[in-house]
């Protein structure tokens, strides 16, 4: 099923999880003892990312198929333009196709470590939406594409990033999923700006719990999003009781959550990190209060 059905025969918000293919055998174990654990919370798919270097790359399409068969879950693998040539997207393309894989989350990818912009390969595309285009034109994939609340790390403004945004759209994506952001005005706010640019797609929240305080310092300051004071202070007070930490992180994503499904969102992406423990903390809570769709 492509991600444009799955969002316009939904009758409750479709939850996805992100896992992220594992770098040492003893990581690929982890993996494989949560894989379970996360099918049985019932998301709608899960999607799998795509490294930067060749062996990760290679264990996101294993991965994705692997959970496709052994789970029965559809699987959406991520893909970006580093490193590849239209031939070799187009390699991996037919290898997807071949493992049932029927959805792509479309990106640019990030720059290799120590360099400051992303250089286009040669032959390759400079910009998810040259991907998205290739892709559409190719046929066969349900396709989603990054959007951010908070603006790009290397947009000028929001506004220009959502010009870049309605052009991903434009050249065939079906659904917007959002960098992970810890306060939902910046959701919404971004939402309505997109509604009023004519950007009509579902775009759904993407969400991260916390689980080390030097872990989210590192991300958001990678990707942008801010810690809001609040979430900051409740983090300082737990400081090195590790178990607290991940609780606050837990209760913050279970409050996010019962505003966004209040509010009507489209559905809920969470950035799994790999660990099923938080994630059935959240489920826990949300189905207590009555509000988990799964
Ligand atoms: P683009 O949409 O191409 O945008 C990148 C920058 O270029 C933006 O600043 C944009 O404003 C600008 N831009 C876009 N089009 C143009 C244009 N025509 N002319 C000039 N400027 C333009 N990374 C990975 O390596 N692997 C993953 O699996 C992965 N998964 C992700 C999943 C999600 C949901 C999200 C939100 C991010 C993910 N990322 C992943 C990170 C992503 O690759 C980076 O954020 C990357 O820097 C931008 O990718 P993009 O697809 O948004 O790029």
């Amino acid at each position: 099923m492509r991600f444009a059905d799955y969002f316009s025969n939904r009758r409750r918000p479709v939850i996805s999880f992100e896992v992220f293919p594992p770098k040492t055998p003893k990581a690929m174990e982890q993996l494989n003892a949560a894989l379970p654990r996360l099918v049985a919370l019932r998301p709608s798919y899960m999607t799998v990312t795509y490294g930067a270097f060749g062996t990760t790359q290679e264990r996101t399409l294993e991965i994705a198929a692997r959970i496709r068969r052994e789970h029965s879950l559809e699987t959406a693998s991520h893909l970006t333009c580093v490193g590849a040539t239209r031939a070799q997207i187009d390699a991996i393309l037919a290898r997807l196709e071949s493992s049932g894989i029927e959805n792509i989350v479309a990106l640019r990818g990030d720059p290799p470590l120590g360099e400051e912009r992303f250089v286009p390969p040669e032959g390759g595309f400079a910009h998810a939406s040259e991907l998205v285009a290739h892709i559409r034109e190719r046929g066969g994939f349900g396709l989603a594409v990054a959007g951010y609340p908070e603006k790009h790390l290397e947009a000028p403004d929001l506004d220009t990033d959502l010009g870049f945004l309605e052009r991903k759209v434009a050249a065939g994506a079906d659904v917007v999923i959002t960098q992970l952001f810890y306060d939902n005005r910046d959701y919404f706010a971004f939402v309505e700006k997109a509604r009023s640019r004519g950007i009509t797609v579902p775009i759904v929240p993407g969400l991260l719990s916390i689980q080390s305080y030097q872990q989210i310092v590192r991300i958001t300051s990678m990707c942008g999003s801010k810690i809001p004071a609040a979430l900051r202070e409740r983090l300082e007070a737990a400081g090195e009781d590790v178990a607290k930490v991940r609780e606050v992180g837990v209760e913050w994503t279970v409050d996010q959550c019962r505003e966004l499904l209040g509010a009507g969102v489209p559905g809920i992406h969470f950035y799994v990190l790999n660990r099923p423990a938080p994630m059935e903390a959240i489920v826990h809570a949300l189905t207590a209060s009555g509000h988990w769709p799964g």
